[in-house]
């Protein structure tokens, strides 16, 4: 499970928190919500049913004082009390039939003060009997003004009237979870009756007026309760609310309907409200199983005068109406729940895009620089927290960028220093073979000359005494000139390779560059190869001394300068400068002349010996490396800077002498 939402993409593991969230959320919501919407409406039912049970109370007693009150009105008249005590039973008879149309009984009679019927306006010819045996006639006997609810059997109700008993007559319909009896009708009629004592002007009881309404089958007082209560409240055409007095447990007087849309009479109560309020006396207010379907309904018990349970009134209305309302309720709730959780879902996705849409985008972007791709960034339109990241990832590209240009920049450097530190490698390199080959060279050279200086001196002295006693004419003349020309060629060339191999140690002194330099112009300047060429002297005003031997110096320097006309072919500028390099504590010679500059390929060359490129007799290619040596021998460097057909610089330095 975990794994799976690791690999879940943000956006969809916040919808998932969303929807679980709100999801558990809804479903409790919408379960409490459905039990509070139901025990509200079924409260609200059942505290309905109780009201309607207490008016159906209140239409009922309504209908035993009214009863109670017109007999007792009719009993307390003067003439009815006249009659009676004059025994006038024919007038009476016709006034006691006008009363009980007048009050609208089903019965009406009269007893003697023993409590035997004297007349029954319903059935003139049943008299004689005795109804002191009837706690209502006796409680009137003894005079007191009675109405109450009571069970007629059938030899009292045949007596007060056949059709009375007739339609007491009840069929007894099987009917679901009514509990079980072996019955099949009932004759017996439940009563309300009122009863008063006639009394006359001493006081005297002289007999009982009584009569009623048989409620069998009579249908005024739940009818009268319905169109209180239920009128028009209506569940698919079919009425809700219902009304019923029971004879016990026998539905006697009702507006529930069965099937076939018949009055359910001769239909019974369930058992267990049977045994709730006939047998035990409570009430009962809860669902109950009406003949054939379920409603909310409140029983209480009728009791009769003696205050026996002898029957139940009962309303009640279709549970399924009110179930009806209920899931209308419920399902309206969870509709508008759904419609919020789907909104909120959307707004979730919405907020969650806003989120993870800067962040999507920065995943590629992290994407494209790791492939190298640093042109991008993060479009930033909130200034909330991811707006924040937006930007300091964008300032985190832009860094990015800018160090990888100096990183670039710094290769860049890099490799050209690399290059040019190589570059001074292999000079140096070049320096150290050139410094070793002259060396070995130098060793060569000086044991060559030593071993050729004595013999060519021998013959320099021979040949020059031969030559002198020689007469001009003499034929062998130019021979021996051309041998002691060449003998003291060689013996130059000799001396210079000794001077190369330094077999002449310097004599060192501290010396002043200048005066060397300005003794060597003056030791040249006036020879003719020197006549055309224009000396610029730069010499630095306070330059320090060096430690030299004034004349070697002065041999170097004569031969960078002879180097120099010769090579301006005796016409051009010849620049001398002495400068100071506080850095390096050097004073710095530079000899610059505008002559045709020295070739690459040779450049590197020409301070080796026997180097030359001049004519044979006229160049020895030792110059140059002698001054080297020279200047080397110093702790000096010399260098060469040449450009074809412009100039070429020689530069000499020599350590600065610290003792001046
Ligand atoms: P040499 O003068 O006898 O040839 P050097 O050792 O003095 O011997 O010089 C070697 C070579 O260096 C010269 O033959 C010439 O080619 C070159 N050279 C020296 N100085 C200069 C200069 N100022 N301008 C051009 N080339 C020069």
């Amino acid at each position: 499970m975990f794994s799976i939402l690791k690999t879940l993409s943000l956006k969809a593991k916040i919808i998932i928190i969303y929807v679980v969230i709100l999801g558990v959320g809804g479903l409790l919501t919408s379960f409490i919500g459905s039990l509070i919407v139901n025990d509200t409406i079924m409260n609200q039912a059942k505290s309905k049913i109780y009201h309607d049970l207490k008016t159906s109370r209140m239409v009922y007693d309504n209908q035993l004082m009214f009863i109670k009150h017109e007999v007792n009105a009719r009993a307390c008249k003067h003439h009815i009390q006249d009659y009676l005590s004059r025994n006038d039973l024919e007038t009476l008879k016709i006034h006691l039939r006008q009363i009980r149309r007048d009050i609208g009984l089903d019965f009406l009679s009269l007893t003697d003060k023993e409590g035997r019927v004297l007349f029954r306006a319903t059935n003139p010819d049943s008299l004689g009997d005795d109804l002191s045996y009837l706690s209502v006639i006796d409680a009137a006997l003894n005079g007191l003004v009675i109405a109450s609810t009571e069970s007629f059997p059938r030899e009292l109700l045949m007596r007060e009237s056949e059709q009375l008993a007739r339609q007491a007559n009840i069929q007894l319909i099987d009917t679901p979870k009514a509990r079980p009896t072996d019955k099949t009708a009932e004759t017996s009629g439940l009563v309300m009756i009122a009863a008063s004592p006639i009394i006359n002007q001493e006081d005297d009881i002289l007999g009982v007026l009584y009569g009623g309404h048989l409620l069998n089958k009579n249908y005024s007082i739940v009818d009268k309760v319905w169109e209180l209560v239920f009128r028009g409240e209506k569940y698919k055409d079919e009425d809700i609310g219902t009304v019923t007095i029971f004879l016990d447990d026998l539905r006697i007087s009702t507006n529930v309907k069965t099937k076939d849309n018949n009055r359910a009479i001769g239909t019974r109560v369930s058992a267990e409200v049977y045994n709730a309020v006939l047998l035990n006396g409570n009430e009962w207010s809860d669902r109950a199983f009406v003949v054939n379907d379920w409603y909310i309904s409140e029983y209480e018990p009728i009791r009769n005068y003696e205050n026996d349970i002898i029957g139940i009134l009962y309303v009640g209305v279709l549970e399924k109406a009110y179930l009806a309302i209920r899931n209308r309720v419920i399902l309206t709730f969870l509709g508008v729940a759904s419609l919020g959780f789907i909104f909120i879902i959307l707004i979730s996705y919405l907020i969650t895009r806003t989120i993870t849409r800067p962040l999507g985008e920065m995943v590629k972007i992290t994407q494209s620089i790791t492939s190298g791709d640093l042109n991008h960034e993060v479009k930033v339109d909130s200034s909330d927290e991811i707006g924040q990241l937006g930007s300091s990832f964008n300032t985190m590209v832009k860094s990015l960028r800018k160090m990888r240009g100096e990183l670039e920049n710094w290769g860049k450097t890099l490799e050209q220093k690399v290059k040019k530190r190589t570059e001074e490698l292999r000079a140096m390199q070049n320096k150290v073979i050139q410094t070793e080959r002259l060396a070995s060279l130098g060793k060569m050279a000086a044991g060559i000359a030593h071993e050729i200086n004595n013999p060519l001196g021998g013959i320099l002295v021979l040949s020059s005494l031969c030559l002198e006693d020689l007469k001009d004419d003499d034929p062998n003349r130019s021979n021996l000139e051309e041998i002691v020309k060449q003998t003291i060629r060689c013996r130059d060339i000799v001396k210079g390779l000794l001077q190369f191999s330094r077999q002449t140690e310097p004599k060192m002194s501290v010396v002043k560059i200048d005066d060397i330099l300005k003794n060597t112009l003056s030791l040249i300047e006036k020879q003719a190869i020197f006549h055309n060429i224009e000396i610029e002297k730069k010499f630095s005003e306070d330059l320090p001394y060096v430690t030299a031997d004034e004349s070697q110096m002065q041999q170097v320097f004569m031969n960078v300068i002879l180097n120099a006309s010769q090579a301006m072919k005796e016409i051009g500028t010849l620049t001398l400068e002495t400068a100071y390099n506080k850095d390096d504590n050097m004073v710095v010679i530079t000899f610059t002349d505008s002559g045709d500059g020295i070739k690459p390929e040779i450049i590197d060359k020409i301070f080796d010996p026997f180097f030359t490129t001049k004519d044979v007799g006229e160049g020895t290619g030792l110059g140059l490396s002698i001054a080297y040596g020279i200047v080397t021998k110093h702790s000096g460097k010399m260098s060469v800077d040449s450009k074809v057909g412009e100039s070429t610089t020689f530069t000499i330095q020599l350590p600065a002498s610290t003792s001046n």
